[in-house]
């Protein structure tokens, strides 16, 4: 049976799916992938040409980046979602219904790396509900967030009882 890795961006908009093997995860520090993510540094896990991916739902927006790259991302909500170079392409690791099985196992572009990439696993740490004053936002919060798993219909059609807006 052949390995299926699913996930989507963050509205639910698009929807893709890897059918084989994914290869080599990684964290790029450069600064492209700083402002690309607005993260610290980008994760991402490479799709060998041996898999096959596929986009189930919706399709990709593309900004040119350099002249050999670009990066597609959804024009709804923004998910960054792939680096696409000559050499092949990559998936942003959080994008996928399940990234704790995706961990990387090489870093890429470290001069760039933010003096405080390193020093993050020691900073204090705190569990969603452990912070009381949060309590009343968090008990009354409705997600719009697409759910980790393909859906027939999306978004679900909203009953009036539900509403929250
Ligand atoms: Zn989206
Ligand atoms: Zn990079």
């Amino acid at each position: 049976m052949t390995e299926i890795h699913t996930g989507g961006c963050q509205c639910g908009a698009l929807r893709f799916k890897v059918e084989g093997p994914l290869g080599e995860a990684s964290i790029c520090h450069c600064r492209m992938c700083q402002k690309a993510f607005g993260g610290f540094y980008a994760p991402l896990v490479s799709v060998p040409e041996t898999s096959r991916l596929v986009w189930t739902r919706g399709s990709l927006k593309h900004f040119q980046s350099s002249n050999h790259a670009t990066r597609g991302f959804c024009a709804d909500c923004g998910t960054p979602l792939t680096y696409e170079a000559p050499d092949g392409i990559a998936l942003a690791i959080g994008t996928f219904d399940d990234p704790s099985q995706i961990p990387p196992s090489i870093q890429f572009g470290v001069e760039a790396k933010l003096p405080y990439a390193d020093s993050m696993a020691q900073i204090p740490e705190r569990v969603t509900e452990d912070d009381m004053e949060a309590a009343p936002f968090l008990a009354s919060l409705v997600s719009f967030q697409h759910p980790d798993h393909d859906t027939e219909t999306w978004p679900p059609v909203r009953t009036g009882a539900n509403d929250n807006e």
